[in-house]
């Protein structure tokens, strides 16, 4: 291997030194050594021990009990920074669902229960040596993704190995070696054996970490996967959507994810997108708030009077307004940058949807009432005007909404209250002859 070799902060120094003082062998493994040899910033890095979890929280003052249960300790350095330290450990039997482990003696044990070979490096920050016993270092240099042992056999004990190989393949673009690839194919139907938590957890991290997140995810649709897990999204496949949706989450940033999570679900069906988020098990807020984003209608052309600004914000929330602009600015220049290829498809131009965008920040400017909230007049006025409380309130007061939204300068007690007497006789008369006065 030509690459430089690690160059481990000072703090993965630290620990390392505090351990082996103590007697322990203590390597630095993992993601953070296979992105230092690729040259790319490294995320977290991570540590294995040959102390056990009870060890490190003796021999640290500082420490958190991040997954006992998995050897884990997390130990606070004096920069403020958590590193993991987890001691040494090897499979020993599994049921797909996740790989259970006991602790081993040493690091070419731990290396070997990982599960690929670019993620089953180590690198001793003190000493200076690397441990490379599955020729990661080999494949990197090759772009190659291979399990560490016999695929099959991996993952099988882990079905999730198959969703990390489509993400690590993706994100460094590594081919899938042969083998690999085969057996991973063969196994996707077992992805529901998975805790849907597991599965889109590795779903938001392609869309988090990865700022070219359509090769993962391609992979995805290619290898079968994503016909099991997301059959949502395979259907938009079929329906020839597919290129312009991974085009458009090219076109916005990993830092949000779940923005990016709302314009592949654009295409879809509100109940489709819907049923989709369910199954991932986000919290309610995400999950409506993702569902909002989805569904949004384009805004208002560049040329579309104020009042339908004002229509689009009071109907989609003044708060997604950026949100949903960067969608359609995105779907505007992955649609553009198809064009330039085959004939005009329909949608408006970059420029158009900037313009719209500037339209509706400057209509917000003037802090126009939006809500009914906003009014100046309330449920109490209504009353005081002498209408009878009950169902039809909710009703004209949307109503009288809808008409300060034509025109902001109708927000005053007096015009509100005529129109309101107005809006009464038509909701009363609608009430009879439905024969029910609620709506
Ligand atoms: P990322 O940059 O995505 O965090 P990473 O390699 O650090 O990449 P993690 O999920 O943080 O990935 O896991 C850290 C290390 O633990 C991996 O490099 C790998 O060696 C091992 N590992 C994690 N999950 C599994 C798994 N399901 N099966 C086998 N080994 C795993
Ligand atoms: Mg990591």
């Amino acid at each position: 291997m030509t690459a430089t070799l690690p160059i481990a902060p000072s703090a993965v120094c630290w620990i390392t030194r505090t351990l082996e003082d103590a007697g322990f062998e203590t390597w630095a493994v993992g993601g953070a050594i296979r992105d230092a040899l690729l040259g790319r910033p490294s995320g977290d890095w991570d540590l294995a021990t040959r102390a056990t979890p009870k060890e490190v929280r003796r021999i640290f003052r500082r420490t958190v009990p991040i997954g006992i249960e998995h050897g884990t300790v997390g130990v606070l350095a004096r920069d403020g920074t958590m590193y993991e330290v987890t001691t040494f450990r090897r499979d020993v039997e599994t049921d797909g669902r996740h790989a259970v482990v006991v602790f081993a003696e040493t690091i070419e044990e731990d290396l070997g229960r990982r599960d690929f070979t670019i993620n089953a490096m180590a690198w001793h920050a003190l000493r200076e040596v690397f441990c490379d016993p599955y020729g990661g270092a080999a494949d990197l240099d090759d772009h190659v993704l291979r399990t560490v042992g016999r695929p099959d056999e991996r993952f099988r004990e882990d079905f999730l190995r198959i969703l990390r190989a489509l993400r690590f393949a993706g994100r460094f673009e590594l081919r899938i070696e042969p083998d690999t690839w085969h057996s991973l194919r063969g196994l996707v139907d077992r992805l529901p054996v998975l805790s849907p938590e597991r599965v889109r957890e590795e779903l938001l991290k392609v869309l988090g970490q990865d700022p070219a997140p359509a090769r993962s995810l391609e992979l995805y649709a290619e290898s079968g996967a994503l016909a099991v897990v997301y059959p949502e999204l395979d259907a938009v496949r079929s329906d020839g959507g597919w290129a312009r949706s991974l085009a458009t989450i090219e076109r916005l940033p990993p830092a949000r994810p779940l923005t990016r999570l709302a314009a592949l679900l654009r295409p879809l069906l509100e109940e489709r997108a819907a049923a989709l988020l369910v199954r991932m098990r986000l919290s309610n807020a995400v999950t409506d708030e993702v569902a909002r984003l989805a569904s949004a209608s384009p805004l208002p052309g560049p040329q579309a009077p104020d009042a339908e600004f004002r229509r689009w914000l009071a109907r989609y929330g003044a708060s997604r307004l950026g949100r949903v602009a960067r969608i359609e600015l995105a779907e505007a220049r992955a649609r553009e940058h198809e064009a330039s290829g085959a004939g005009g498809s329909r949608g408006p131009a970059p420029t158009e949807v900037v313009e719209s965008w500037r339209r509706a920040r400057a209509v917000l400017r003037t802090s126009p009432p939006l809500a009914v909230s906003d009014l100046a007049i309330d449920g109490r006025d209504l009353m005081r005007l002498g209408l009878r409380p009950g169902p039809g309130f909710g009703l004209i007061l949307e109503g009288l909404l809808d008409w300060v939204l034509e025109d902001p300068s109708r927000n005053e007690t007096s015009g509100l209250g005529a129109r309101a007497i107005e809006l009464a006789t038509i909701v009363a008369e609608d009430g009879g002859r439905e024969g029910s006065g609620d709506g």
